[in-house]
């Protein structure tokens, strides 16, 4: 490999990693998704995500308003908001 290639490819590799540090400090990046269909939100804990049982989020969405289909589902801040409200409406789902 010739010198100025050898330059070329680390500035490459300076620029990718200023990229990544920008794109940190303009947009949150969590660890995991909503399972609500359709949804792009984060759901870190961190930031008022919370995990629930499949069953509970499938009484308010439906089997088809679930992108995940494991035992725990997670859910963003206001998707669990939408969830407890759901069920506050209705008392007997609780038990
Ligand atoms: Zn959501």
């Amino acid at each position: 490999m010739g010198f100025k290639a050898k330059a070329r490819k680390k500035r490459d590799a300076a620029a990718a990693k200023a990229g990544t540090d920008n794109k940190i400090k303009e947009e949150y990046v969590g660890e995991t998704k909503c399972d609500v269909a359709g949804c792009s939100n984060w759901a870190d804990k961190k930031i008022g995500g919370r995990r629930k049982a499949y069953e509970w989020a499938v009484d308010v969405w439906g089997d088809n308003g679930i992108s995940n289909d494991s035992r725990r589902v997670t859910l963003c801040k206001t998707h669990y908001k939408v969830g407890k409200k759901h069920k506050k409406d209705d008392p007997d789902a609780w038990s």
